[in-house]
């Protein structure tokens, strides 16, 4: 099962959640139970796409994060 890094925006909080892939864009909530969390860059190759998009930032702000349902 892989492995999915989140980062939690209310405490900045960085977790780690292994799930199925079905669910790697489902809500994760954050250890402290808050539940605006954003989803990271995973370092688990699964036939991943190369490359990326030139904006994206390890720090939050990512329109990926599962808000806007663009990943
Ligand atoms: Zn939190």
């Amino acid at each position: 099962m892989p492995t999915y890094a989140y980062k939690c925006r209310a405490c900045a909080e960085e977790f780690e959640l292994s799930r199925p892939m079905s669910e790697s864009s489902a809500p994760a909530d954050c250890p402290a139970g808050h539940a605006d969390t954003v989803k990271l860059l995973t370092t688990v190759a699964i036939g991943g796409r190369a490359g990326g998009s030139p904006g994206a930032a390890p720090s939050g702000g990512g329109c990926c994060g599962g808000a806007c349902g663009c990943g």
